[in-house]
């Protein structure tokens, strides 16, 4: 299993979750609620961040 490494995102005010914004065509969020993903572009929420790992790990699997 790959370890992948999440930090938080740092800055003031309102940033934008970029998977949110795929799916949904909106992704604001706070940036203290943000985070960032190794080898990734951009800011994720927290159900973002857990399910990219989830499909990150499935992809280790197969
Ligand atoms: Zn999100």
């Amino acid at each position: 299993m790959k370890d992948i490494k999440v930090t938080r995102c740092v800055g003031e005010g309102q940033g934008e979750c970029k998977r949110c914004k795929e799916l949904k065509g909106w992704g604001l969020n706070w940036t203290s609620f943000l985070y960032k993903i190794e080898g990734r572009e951009g800011c994720y929420c927290f159900d973002c961040v857990k399910a990219i790992i989830e499909e990150e790990e499935q992809c280790q699997e197969s």
